[in-house]
């Protein structure tokens, strides 16, 4: 079984694709990887579709990846005394630390760190943004601000502050144990959320120790500006436009992800567009135009990835809408500027073997119209710099590791298949044209390029470029 296109779909599990049924169907419609949003449910509902899915993988045969999304430190307000009060522009409301319900004129900030990172002139927004607070004054115990934007305002809303870089931990306690849970299942990838400095990563990094590969959520100000050093030091990167378009005006959205988007091509890191890609599919069976248009537009950029939160976790239609993202990535894909597009924003290679390889790799496969690029690859390593090639021919990936086959789901181009070690040449080749021909991707008389390390099986030694011929 083999997708017909190269980018991929993250489908978010929640109570709308909770059942084994439907989380093959959307396997089956399309999705390559599944999100597990640890914002919400308990970890008895993510230990049940994490059973699920790896059922679903061994039905299917095929690798699928599992992304752990961790909450991070997500800022909320107290509680107010009713649940609620009612904000009023141009008036004053103070944040302070007393854990006494709020009202229209203060409420808690449970969050002691901010009370020295805030300072006067800044904004808080509250709700999503809905509500704008202008910083007047921190001292510090209390933080008083007039109202730009009012509105009602309820207990533990979310709160961001755009124009601080804040002295708080990448991780939460609640991180802490949702990430032992999480490695503890069998997570290929863990998301990271709220990235504000390379640091945050570093410190995740250590703590994962190998087990998962890792992901930054872009979606901070700050952490634009270390932008290259933070790409850096991630396995992937997702541009996640809910708190960014919070974080920065609307209309800094779209130039941004394009920034973020070329940052990743530049380095090879797969790069995930994530938020609102089909919003109105939650409740209604048929996208907007516009939405159509904001997907076929991502993957015109040339992303890795596409991804969808509430359509398919809460919605009413999750099916509809994987089926309608296959439906505009496969369309995309067939179109002659999409090639062209992708070839103008081509990043030369790093100066090192496999790069040069793969350099070579994408030339003879464009000249000869090879029908599959393979690479055998233990880390997964050759696979992801073969990716960042974007060759013509899809990339049919060979790894004796489970691990690796799951954590490329996420990989333009890429189709894993578990094989055991070859130990020559000849066996190299032999199980290349077998691979290819049993996966779909050639027939006899079709020509494969093949890239492998000598000695085999020895990680990094990326050395060798093969041509054959199927003689299947
Ligand atoms: P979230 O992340 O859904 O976990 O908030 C995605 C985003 O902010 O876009
Ligand atoms: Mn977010």
């Amino acid at each position: 079984m083999r997708r017909l296109r190269q980018a991929k779909i993250v489908a978010t599990l929640g109570p709308s694709s909770a059942t084994p049924e439907m989380i093959r169907a959307l396997f089956d419609a399309g999705a390559d990887v599944f999100r597990f949003n640890f914002s919400h449910g308990s970890h008895a509902d993510h230990h049940a579709r994490y059973q699920i899915v790896r059922q679903v993988e061994r039905e299917v045969g095929r690798p699928i990846g599992v992304l752990a999304d961790l909450q991070g430190p997500k800022l909320r307000i107290g509680q107010f005394a009713g649940g609620r009060a009612v904000l009023q522009a141009g008036h004053v409301f103070t944040l302070d630390r007393d854990a006494a319900p709020g009202d229209q004129h203060r409420v808690c900030l449970p969050h002691p760190e901010l009370f020295e990172a805030i300072h006067a002139g800044q904004s808080l927004l509250i709700d999503d943004g809905k509500l704008r607070l202008q910083v007047e004054a921190s001292q510090g115990d209390a933080i008083r601000t007039r109202v730009v934007n009012g509105g009602v305002v309820s207990d533990r809303k979310g709160v961001n502050v755009p124009d601080a870089v804040l002295p708080i931990p990448a991780l939460t306690a609640k991180d802490r144990r949702d990430l032992d849970f999480a490695l503890e299942m069998g997570a290929d990838w863990i998301a990271l959320s709220f990235v504000q400095r390379p640091e945050d990563v570093l410190e995740a990094r250590a703590l994962v120790a190998g087990r998962a590969s890792i992901l930054s959520k872009l979606e901070k100000p700050a952490a634009l500006e270390r932008l290259d050093e933070i790409v850096a030091v991630s396995d992937a990167i997702m541009v996640a436009r809910g708190d960014l378009g919070v974080e920065l005006p609307p209309e800094c959205v779209p130039g941004t992800q394009k920034r973020i988007l070329r940052a990743c091509r530049q380095q090879g890191k797969p790069i995930v567009i994530a938020t609102q890609m089909l919003e109105s599919m939650i409740a209604a069976p048929v996208p907007t135009r516009a939405e159509v248009s904001d997907v076929a537009s991502a993957i015109y950029d040339g992303s890795d990835a596409v991804m969808l939160s509430a359509e398919s976790a809460n919605g009413s239609y999750p099916l509809q809408a994987v089926t309608m993202m296959d439906r505009v990535i496969a369309e995309v894909e067939k179109d002659p500027l999409y090639r062209t597009l992708m070839q103008a924003q081509y990043a030369a290679p790093e100066r090192n073997r496999p790069d040069a390889i793969c350099a070579a790799l994408r030339d003879v496969t464009g000249i000869l119209g090879a029908s599959a690029t393979v690479t055998y690859t233990s880390s997964g390593h050759t696979s992801l710099r073969a990716a960042r090639e974007r060759p013509a021919a899809p990339i049919l990936c060979i790894t004796p590791q489970l691990a690796t086959a799951r954590r490329l789901a996420l990989v333009w181009g890429v189709h894993s298949t578990i094989s055991e070690a070859v130990h020559d040449e000849r066996q190299m080749v032999s199980a290349a044209c077998q691979a290819a021909v049993r996966e779909g991707f050639a027939r006899k008389g079709d020509q494969i390029a093949i890239t492998a390390g000598m000695p085999f099986g020895q990680p990094g030694s990326t050395n060798l470029l093969r041509v054959a011929e199927v003689w299947g």
